[in-house]
Formats: C-alpha cells, structure tokens, sequence
C-alpha cells in the first residue's frame, strides 16, 4: 500500500463503484430473461416480478404490454432500465451521499489556507474521465463546480460568468470568504491520453493526439485567465492548473508553471512513476519527495522564488493534488492490477445538459455540458458516434439522459428550464432523426432543484420512449 493512500476509503470507493455500475450492467441479461418469457399468459405481471426481484423497479404496465405487442421490443424497455436505474442511483447519491461528497468543510478549509475560495474544473466529457472529482483527485463533489467540454475545451464566457457569481458572494455574503481576503480562483483544465494505446484511445475531439489535447486546454485556460484580467483588471486573482490523465490508470501528469504563472506543457511531474518511487517511505517521506518532484519538474527558468512568490498557494496545491492522485493511482494498482481492463469507451449512456454532480464513475456516463443544442452540437456528436459503436452496431439504443438544473428560490426558474430541457429534446430527435425514427435514440427529460440534495426527478411529460 502507498503511504499516501487509505485502504479503508478505496474500498468504500470500490464497493460503490462496483455496486452502481452493477445496476446497469445487469439489464441486458435480465432482459434477455424476460425475452424467454416472451408469450406467456400475463406476460406483464410476470416480467415486472422478475424486474422488481433482479433489478428493483417495476415499468408501467403500458410500457411493458406496448413492447410485448408483435415482436418483442427489448430496445425501448432497455432504455426504461436505463432511465429507471439512472433516477434510483441518483436519488442514493443525493439522500445517502454514499462519496460523503457533501462533507465538503474540511476540504473547503483547507483551501482557503491554501489560498483558494473557489475551484472549477474543467475535464474533457470522455467518460474516461467522469470520476475525475470524487477518485482521480479526491475532492467532495459538492465543493468543486465541473463542466465537462468535449477535449476539454470549456466556455470561457460561462466561466467567466460564473467567476462573476462566485466573487459577488463573496462580496455580498463573505461566502466561503470575504472578499477583502486576498484568495484566488483555481480553475483545473484535464486532457487525457493513453499509454497503452496512444494512437486510437486518447481524446476523440483531439484525434488522440495528447500534445494538441495538452495545447487546446492549456490555451482555454490562459484565454479564461486574460479574459479576467481585461475585463476586470484581475486577471492575478485567477490561478491555472493543467493536468492530463492517463487514462489506463489514472495516474496523472501534473504540469508544473513556467516563468510566467502558466502551466508548461514540456514539464511536468508523472504522478505514475512518482508512486511507485514512493510505495516504500513513509508519509512525511513521501510528501517532501513529491515536493521535491515539482521543483526538479520545474524548468529552471520557472523556478525562481520571485516568480513563485506571485502565486503562493500554487506548489501547495499541486502538491496536494499529486498526493490525493496517489491514493488513486493506489486504487488501479489494489482493485485492477494497475490498469484497467476497460481502456477504451464504456460508456453506459449519455448525460447532456446541467449539473450531473451524480455522476463520479469511470465509463458510466458520457457527459457533456450544454445550454443550447446549436453550441452542444459537436459535444453529442462525438458522444453519438462513441455510442454507435457501443451500442448501435449491437441494435442497442442510445439511452440520453437530459439534465437542467433550477433554483428553487427563484421566481419561474424551474418553468424555464422545463421549456429549456423539452425544445432540446425535441431538438436531439429531430437532430438525429435517423437514429430516433429506428428505435435507436431514448430521452429522459429530468431537472434538479440545486439549492439543495434532492435527487433528479423525471419531467413526466417527456418521459415516453420516442420510436
Ligand atoms: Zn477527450
């Protein structure tokens, strides 16, 4: 075990990893049971028995009778599972907090030691990557404001935006801190790769090329930062991190800032070797060799104590992410023999949309975060063409899950995004009308109320599978 990492905690991660995916993964042989009971005197009572003991829900008597009339649908009640499964993990995730996401003071604490109030970050929406928060980096989920872009290439309007709310909380309510505090911004952007097949199983909106992938995030980062600075002369309070994932084992690459405040693509520390030079010492031992990593890491042009000075939290903060990253470089290593067997796509459907803050697994969900379908477009399209190959070509359909969130307090809010998440569904199938028309393409509409941990609930009208 490495010094750094909590056996006990990997395998609460373990135990909910494997106990989430489970749900998923076990609708296709549960409905090719029911497909054997295909013609049977009360086929519908018959099979939500078996849907209830086998996977914990019934479907609506209708949905059931419609997919037995003719041939048997299988496609359509996949997609049912898929939808029931989705909204029964979500409600765990929200009312239990099995990742204990929600204890977030501690972390937040520490943070502003560090000398950061606010952390967004920013991965690619490869479901490679999907864990990134809660296992590659360990932080609470509800500390951390995601956005998943395909290639990592955020919205830096939206970012922008969204650094607009933050500091005026700050202001107004000294949330999580004053804003006469000198804290800064952190804002993480992750590329992936693949060492064990660089050529075809890095980033598809990068051709899995992991220099340009390294690149795009690293240009996104510094336009988001230089947006700051010329919009409202502040472009200092915002530091940057870029990090890559290998995703064969999640360990990472954590680039260390160069001369000027900005991460250096050509250095980095690789959080893989790190581990295993440091398997055999001790926790403190470990913790100065890591520190140790990131000043050899550095260019010794970058390494200069005035440059440094300018951006105090950043080698605590990098430091600390590294060591987070061994307990989950530790995980692989204990639960996987170091590298995953899944090294490509395993997504198990599609989530578009806002938040998703449920989803913290490997390949459980290809995520991709959009306000309008027009500026989401390139995102689903390569979520589309990662799920024909996953489930198309095996005549499974493509289950999309729709997700905005609301404020509650907000007068209307939930009516907008009821009219927001039904045009974009309306949208998607018109979009890919091919796939929809064949059966191929199912939506489920569901909204959040985020001010609080309710789970996700179905918009009801929107709730029947399209054919
Ligand atoms: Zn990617």
């Amino acid at each position: 075990m490495h010094p750094l990492s909590d056996a006990h905690h990997n395998l609460v991660l373990r135990e909910y990893e494997l106990r989430s995916k489970h749900r998923f993964d076990k609708i296709e042989s549960v409905l090719a049971q029911l497909a054997q009971g295909y013609g049977k005197a009360n086929f519908v009572g018959w099979a939500n028995q078996i849907l209830l003991t086998e996977l914990g829900f019934e479907l609506p008597n209708k949905v059931l009778f419609e997919a037995s009339i003719g041939e048997f649908n299988l496609g359509s009640l996949y997609s049912q599972c898929v939808f029931e499964q989705f909204l029964a993990f979500s409600r765990e995730f929200f009312e239990l907090d099995p990742l204990k996401g929600q204890q977030k003071q501690a972390t937040t604490d520490l943070f502003l030691r560090m000398g950061y109030h606010a952390v967004g970050i920013a991965p690619c929406a490869d479901g490679r990557l999907a864990h990134m928060v809660s296992y590659i980096l360990r932080m609470p989920s509800h500390m951390v404001r995601r956005k998943a872009h395909a290639g990592a290439l955020f919205d830096v309007s939206e970012s922008v935006r969204n650094w607009v709310f933050t500091e005026h909380l700050r202001f107004r309510e000294a949330i999580p801190n004053k804003a006469s505090e000198p804290t800064r911004y952190l804002k993480i952007a992750a590329y992936h790769f693949s060492k064990a097949d660089p050529l075809h199983l890095g980033c598809a909106a990068h051709a899995s090329e992991d220099q340009q992938a390294a690149k795009a995030a690293l240009e996104r980062l510094a336009e988001f930062k230089q947006a700051i600075e010329n919009r409202f002369g502040c472009g200092a309070t915002v530091d940057t991190v870029l990090l890559g994932v290998n995703t064969d084992d999640d360990s990472l690459r954590v680039h260390v800032p160069n001369e000027y405040g900005m991460a250096d693509l050509a250095n980095y520390v690789d959080c893989h070797r790190l581990y295993h030079q440091t398997l055999n010492l001790t926790a403190e031992q470990a913790r100065s060799a890591i520190l140790d990593a990131l000043r050899n890491g550095m260019n010794p042009s970058g390494y200069r104590d005035d440059f440094l000075s300018k951006q105090p939290g950043i080698m605590p903060v990098l430091a600390w992410l590294i060591e987070q990253n061994m307990a989950q470089i530790q995980y692989v290593h204990s639960y996987e023999s170091g590298c995953y067997p899944d090294l490509g796509h395993a997504e198990r459907f599609i989530g578009i949309g806002h938040g998703f803050e449920e989803i913290q697994l490997r390949n459980l969900t290809y995520t991709s975060f959009l306000d309008t379908l027009e500026e989401g477009i390139e995102d689903v399209e390569v979520g589309i063409k990662i799920f024909k190959k996953l489930n198309v070509s095996r005549m499974l359909p493509i289950p999309i899950v729709l997700r905005f969130d609301y404020d509650g307090r907000v007068p209307g809010s939930k009516a907008r995004v009821i009219k927001k998440a039904q045009r974009i569904e309306k949208l998607l199938h018109l979009r890919f009308a091919d796939l929809s028309e064949a059966g191929l393409l199912h939506t489920l509409c569901t909204l959040r109320d985020y001010t609080g941990f309710t789970a996700a609930e179905r918009l009801d009208s929107q709730t029947q599978v399209y054919n």
